[in-house]
């Protein structure tokens, strides 16, 4: 019997491009590859405050803005990264959020390449 579970959620490369602002690139044992926009990882923070947060319905909040110009939304980036054992990495978010961990197995879960897209049940 194959123990094939987790060998497709470790990373053989990760190239977390902090200084140019590019996101990140993971490959993978199973030859994979994975790119993260920071503003992408910033929106699926995984931390128990922003899943919080995401379960409560933001519509009420911002009411309709009255400038003609589209809602300039910051994108999120990050001004630090660091290894969190050899399971996952942690971002310092360039809006001072940083308690959200990202694990391996996570990041391989919310890959965002229209092959993963593809097999990945929509929400
Ligand atoms: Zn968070
Ligand atoms: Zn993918």
């Amino acid at each position: 019997m194959p123990a094939a579970s987790d060998a497709s959620s470790k990373p053989v490369a990760v190239k977390i491009h902090v200084s140019t602002g590019q996101g990140m690139d993971i490959a993978w044992t199973d030859g994979h590859q994975s790119h993260y926009e920071f503003s992408y990882l910033r929106d699926r923070c995984p931390c128990a405050v922003c899943t919080g947060e995401h379960s409560i319905a933001p519509a009420a909040a911002t009411p309709a803005a009255p400038s003609p110009l589209p809602i300039y939304k910051p994108r999120a980036t990050v001004r630090a990264a660091s290894a969190v054992g050899r399971y996952a990495v942690q971002f310092d978010f360039s809006d001072g959020h940083s308690t959200g961990i990202f694990s391996f197995d996570y990041l391989r879960e919310i890959c965002p390449c229209e092959a993963c897209l593809a097999v990945r049940p929509s929400p």
